[in-house]
């Protein structure tokens, strides 16, 4: 659909094709150098993405061109990505990759944090899953994370009413709660001996449990980095660009789209969205621009 769309407005493909310079004459005309040879632009749409999996052909291109032209960027860092942790930290829940839930996940303060109620995954090196995703685009290096891990029940309230009328071990009843494996890994790593029974621990132990259960804090040791990061947070300073056109204040004719400008989406469809609208934007203004010019 996009290339009959393209096809029909006379788009003309190169592809592959690598830029590998840009030049801007007096007159405000393009050069891009490319592995195939020069091509003359009266107005550049630059929509060469961010950081995120170099694998698949991510470059810092667009930065060093923003550069280039005298734009401010934004530090970029890997987002919507899953959080590692040390090895020796993680070692106790590394068994418990692919165990998932459903939590409440925090992290920062009121001003730079965020909270989501989503799946939580646990994987061989941390923690993945859509809130943890969430999470990363707003976690600081050296912050620590909290984790509800019962986030429509008050634990400490449910833990105090099954003393009553249960012999069971605390890790069988939170079986009842969230995944059985974890309810015992989790156990084991709070400091509460395996075979303690609900009924014989005194409430300030459960209400201490229930507190840990609503606030498991955490702190990772990084992330999965680009090689995993679904987006690049960070980028182009949108105070440069037209937020009609995204054209750029430092260099008439010069657009930046997507992802390489500094706006980052939730999961959703939302970097996508931003992608195209931008993309839509800059390539009228760009024609306009061009006929005139
Ligand atoms: C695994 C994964 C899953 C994702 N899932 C979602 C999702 O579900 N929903 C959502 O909204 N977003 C998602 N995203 C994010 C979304 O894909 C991006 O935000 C969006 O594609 C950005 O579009 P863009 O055109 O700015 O850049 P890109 O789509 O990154 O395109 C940039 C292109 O420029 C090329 N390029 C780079 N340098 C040069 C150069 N020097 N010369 C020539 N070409 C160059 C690159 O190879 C690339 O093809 C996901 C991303 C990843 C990696």
């Amino acid at each position: 659909m996009l290339k009959n769309e393209c096809d029909a407005g006379r788009v003309a493909w190169r592809t592959p094709l690598s830029v590998e310079e840009v030049r801007q004459d007096a007159e405000g005309r393009f050069t891009l150098d490319t592995n195939a040879g020069p091509i003359a632009a009266r107005a550049l749409v630059v929509a060469t993405g961010g950081l995120s999996i170099p694998k698949i052909g991510a470059t810092d291109f667009a930065f060093r061109l923003a550069k280039q032209f005298g734009h401010k960027l934004i530090d970029t860092r890997p987002a919507l990505v899953p959080l590692t942790f040390a090895a020796a930290d993680w070692e106790p829940f590394s068994a418990l990759s692919g165990v998932s839930l459903e939590v409440r996940i925090a992290t920062g303060n009121k001003k730079t944090g965020a909270e989501f109620e989503e799946d939580l995954l646990l994987t061989h090196r941390g923690l993945s899953g859509p809130g943890v995703l969430q999470i990363s685009s707003y976690w600081q290096p050296g912050e620590p994370i909290h984790i509800d891990l019962l986030p429509n029940r008050d634990a400490a309230a449910a833990l105090l009413e099954a003393k009553t009328g249960t012999r069971r071990q605390i890790a069988n009843l939170l079986s009842e709660w969230v995944p059985q494996r974890l309810a015992h890994v989790w156990v084991a790593t709070h400091q509460i001996p395996a075979e303690a029974r609900v009924a014989d621990l005194p409430d300030k132990s459960l209400r201490r449990i229930g507190e840990a259960l609503s606030r498991w804090t955490l702190t990772p040791s990084g992330t999965e980095g680009y090689r995993k990061a679904e987006v690049t947070r960070g980028g182009v300073d949108t105070r440069d660009l037209s937020s009609a056109t995204m054209m750029s204040a430092r260099a008439p004719s010069l657009y930046f789209i997507g992802e390489a400008v500094d706006v980052t989406g939730w999961l959703g469809g939302y970097n996508f969205q931003w992608a195209w609208a931008s993309g839509v934007a800059a390539g009228q203004a760009a024609a306009e621009y061009a006929r005139g010019a």
